[in-house]
């Protein structure tokens, strides 16, 4: 049974950013966080496995000039293990894994298959752009064997070459075959991420909720965020559509929308759900900016570099990375286990970690500020 810690303070070696952005005037304050600011109600860490993208979305990265995370800086598996570890032992079940691009990483299977093991992880999902899965490649096949049984694909138009415009690059016809290859081999739950923006996949929107009416997904749409540096960030009103207006284009074409219980729907994330009538899938929508739902959220971000992340936007972070490579500590690759008779420095590595998070949840804001200083590809969406 998972026990959770009772939250102490971070030590200053561990590396704690602090960016103070909740108040807490009570004598011993973690003891007394309940809600989303607990570390009891956290259910779901987002692991940016690679800040690395083959693509440059509008919305999500600057067209030149990004400069990728040196390898050195970028967790290893076995660091990614132990954290899933630690994770899990305070009672978070849920995991995806995003970047970046996912699949850029080198061997991802082999992480999925570590962190599967791991007890304690109830569902391990991941978010991708879907080109390097579709076509003939055996990345699917190989990712499923391995245990990943859920996954989301980012589509945000059925034109190809409108497709091409707003990924800079991209191949529809890639995303789309990985899209029916995933339904083929089996995946239990597919999802469609969709960003809906202004002027620029509007007129789709309700194309993109009819892939519903035969497909069994859920296609997601997500308000634009404007976040880091992006080619939408100059101007982001000029873009943002909200749930409203996404709802009533989709509304007009389709009739109005069935409302699904969300606990029906898997994953425990923010997407409030429903269907179109009579449809195979179902539709949600993920509104941060004209919905925060600051008060019942449920997760935390891993960045690539190691900083766990309490809010996708303005909240603070805690930097994990001096906690495992602290000298006295080494991660091998078959167990996590310390060389030589290491454990006593392995527990105070895993105390260290659930110090961590623990002082990481009390960081998220009241309600976020729509703005964030971090740039999509590192934070992981
Ligand atoms: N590369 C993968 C992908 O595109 O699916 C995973 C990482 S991406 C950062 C995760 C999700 O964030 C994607 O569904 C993407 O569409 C979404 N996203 C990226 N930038 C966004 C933004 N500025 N506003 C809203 N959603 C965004
Ligand atoms: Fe890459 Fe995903 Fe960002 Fe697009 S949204 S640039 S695919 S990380």
């Amino acid at each position: 049974m998972c026990q959770r810690p009772t939250p102490v303070d971070l030590p200053r070696q561990a590396g704690c950013v602090s960016l103070p952005v909740l108040e807490l005037p009570l004598a011993n304050p973690l003891a007394a966080i309940t809600g989303p600011r607990s570390l009891a109600a956290v259910r779901m860490l987002r692991i940016s496995v690679t800040d690395v993208c083959n693509l440059r979305c509008l919305y999500c990265m600057p067209a030149e000039g990004v400069e990728w995370l040196p390898k050195s800086e970028v967790l290893t598996f076995e660091e990614i293990r132990a954290i899933v570890r630690a994770a899990a032992s305070t009672g978070i079940t849920h995991f995806k894994l995003t970047g970046g691009e996912p699949t850029a990483r080198r061997d991802l299977p082999v992480l999925v298959e570590m962190l599967r093991r791991i007890a304690g992880v109830e569902d391990l999902s991941m978010t991708t752009n879907g080109i390097l899965l579709g076509g003939e490649t055996p990345l699917l096949g190989k990712l499923h064997a391995a245990g990943l049984r859920r996954i989301t694909i980012s589509l945000d138009s059925l034109k190809p070459e409108r497709f091409r415009q707003i990924t800079r690059g991209g191949d529809f016809k890639r995303v789309w075959s990985a899209l029916h290859r995933a339904l083929e081999m089996g995946f239990e739950k597919v999802k469609l991420n969709v960003v809906a923006m202004k002027g620029l996949n509007e007129d789709e929107l309700a194309d993109l909720a009819a892939l519903t009416l035969e497909l069994p997904i859920t296609v997601r749409f997500i308000e634009f965020m404007p976040l880091g540096r992006s080619g939408l960030t100059d101007d982001p009103a000029a873009a943002m559509l909200t749930e409203a207006q996404i709802r009533a284009v989709i509304e007009a074409a389709h009739g109005t929308l069935v409302p699904v219980r969300r606990e029906s729907e898997a994953g425990v994330g923010p997407a409030k759900v429903w269907s179109l009538p009579g449809a195979a899938g179902r539709l949600g929508f993920i509104s941060a900016m004209s919905h925060p739902f600051c008060e019942t959220c449920n997760r935390l971000r891993l960045t690539p570099d190691g900083m766990l992340r309490s809010c996708l936007f303005d909240g603070g972070e805690v930097d994990l990375k001096p906690i495992l490579r602290d000298s006295s500590m080494r991660l091998n690759s078959q167990d996590n286990r310390t060389a030589g008779d290491g454990s006593g420095d392995l527990q105070g590595v895993e105390q260290r970690l659930l110090a961590a998070f623990s002082s990481c949840v009390t960081m998220k804001p009241e309600t976020h500020s729509g703005h964030g200083n971090k740039a999509m590809n590192r934070i992981g969406g």
